[in-house]
Formats: C-alpha cells, sequence, structure tokens
C-alpha cells in the first residue's frame, strides 16, 4: 500500500503521515499539511 498526502500529493519516504478521515474515506495527510487542516483548510 502506497501512503501519499491527499493534500499535497506528497509520497516521500521519511515523512510522517496521519490517518485521518475525509467525507468517508480513510487518508492520509502529511505533518506539513496539518497545520492548514486545523485551521480550516484554504481549498
Ligand atoms: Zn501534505
Amino acid at each position: 500500500m502506497s501512503v501519499h498526502c491527499y493534500v499535497c500529493g506528497t509520497a516521500e519516504h521519511g515523512k510522517v503521515y496521519l490517518h485521518c478521515v475525509h467525507e468517508g474515506n480513510e487518508k492520509y495527510v502529511c505533518v506539513r499539511c496539518l497545520p492548514v487542516l486545523i485551521h480550516g483548510g484554504s481549498h
């Protein structure tokens, strides 16, 4: 299974990814994008 951030799309090894559920789908987000989600996101 390949893990990649659903926000920025990065799949870099060595990064930390957090599991989350977005619109009913299980996804991963990297810690770099986490603040964006916490603050409501601009997407
Ligand atoms: Zn990301």
